[in-house]
């Protein structure tokens, strides 16, 4: 296979399984156990945390480890609800399903959600932002990459008006971490989801960042995570995701460099692309994207046939969010955008990782126009 879904997950890397392996060999003893057996696994449980911390810019203290990104962000939205008065929440209209469904169960419980409304170009309508964060709100939360097209968020600019009104700023920073430089402290937020199986880690672990000094209700109760994350930890997951970590601080490329590599060849597939079928349109194409990003459609042709053709030559895609998968819907994101829905349902998203070569590029942008060859006479662009 050519595998060109890394925006829904990343194939762990060999130090991760290396280091998975090891731990459930080696160290399956409960960390909080106060036995020897249990402070082996208690030792890996710091060694970890502290990698992770460093890798992301924060204190071990502010690292809570969680199943992952989805838990993260609801612990940070049912958090926010809890914590005071506030019956108002305000996020992103481009936000992970895993927020848009907990927004809707919210709402529908008497929950004010207020959206901020994306542009065209798929990026944050901060006018509308700065009319939105005002200081009755319970938290704002924005995601710092939106994981169909790719579009970088103006976090600084939210995290500059949360701050101004008084209101903790929660980003969901699943899809940009390992991918572009972070730092917590630099961020501006006060909480951040990440999921390791973006960044080549394993799938079920994650974490959400909590600055200092942030008093947040737990999810779960229980007196692991210093109160705050109940559940004995999933260590092989948390020694995995911290290899994840440490594999891409200590690299032979920086995390720049991988950023610059992967955008020349996510840039020559959409330039191959665009050069071989007529039609061709790329989402967001003028917005600041991640690196690795490619959200088009060929001219008027479904999603759903363009990704059944592809696999048939290896090539391996998604319509979008593997989360939101498997419908008829178009993506809310682009209809938001103001895409019509019948051009929405086109969509396929093309994201490449580390591992993605210039070969596996060349035969990609070969392969699709093969693969779609006999249906390119049958449309016509109704533009858009
Ligand atoms: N947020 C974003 C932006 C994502 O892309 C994803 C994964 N598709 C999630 C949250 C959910 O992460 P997890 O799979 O770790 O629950």
């Amino acid at each position: 296979w050519i595998y060109l879904d890394n925006n829904a997950t990343t194939a762990p890397a060999p130090e991760v399984v290396a280091a998975i392996n090891d731990c459930l060999l080696n160290s399956w003893g409960n960390a909080s156990s106060s036995h020897a057996v249990g402070q082996i696994s208690k030792q890996k449980l710091v060694a970890a945390r502290a990698t992770i911390a460093k890798f992301l810019g924060c204190k071990p203290a502010e690292v809570i480890f969680t199943s992952g990104a989805t838990e993260s962000n609801h612990m940070a939205i049912l958090g926010a609800l809890q914590r005071g008065e506030s019956r108002r929440l305000v996020m992103s209209a481009g936000e992970h399903a895993s927020m848009q469904k907990l927004a809707r169960t919210l709402a529908g419980q008497g929950v004010t959600v207020d959206f901020i409304p994306v542009t065209a170009d798929g990026t944050l309508d901060l006018d509308a932002a700065k009319a939105l964060i005002r200081p009755d709100a319970a938290l704002v939360s924005v995601m710092s990459a939106n994981n169909e097209t790719g579009v970088l968020m103006p976090v600084a600019e939210i995290a500059a008006l949360c701050k101004a009104a008084g209101v903790p700023l929660h980003v969901d920073a699943t899809q940009s971490v390992g991918k572009l430089p972070f730092g917590f402290a630099e961020s501006g937020a006060d909480l951040v989801s990440v999921s390791a199986h973006k960044l080549r880690g394993p799938k079920g672990v994650g974490v959400l960042l909590m600055k200092s000094g942030l008093a947040w209700p737990a999810l779960f109760a229980g007196s692991q995570e210093r109160n705050r994350r109940g559940g004995t930890e999933n260590l092989p997951g948390i020694a995995g995701f911290a290899a994840a970590c440490e594999r891409l601080a200590t690299g032979t490329e920086t995390i720049p460099e991988t950023a610059a590599r992967v955008a020349a060849m996510r840039d020559c597939l959409e330039a191959g692309l665009k050069a071989a079928i007529p039609g061709t349109v790329v989402f967001a194409a003028g917005a600041p994207r991640l690196p690795n990003t490619l959200y088009l459609r060929f001219g008027a042709i479904d999603a759903d046939v363009v990704l059944n053709r592809i696999e048939k030559l290896g090539v391996i895609a998604s319509s979008g969010s593997a989360c939101s998968a498997g419908g008829s819907e178009p993506s809310a994101l682009l209809v938001a955008m103001g895409v019509p829905r019948d051009l929405a349902l086109c969509a396929v998203r093309l994201s490449l990782s580390d591992a993605t070569t210039d070969a596996e590029i060349a035969r990609v942008i070969e392969a699709i126009p093969a693969a779609l060859g006999p249906l390119l006479g049958e449309q016509s662009d109704p533009g858009g």
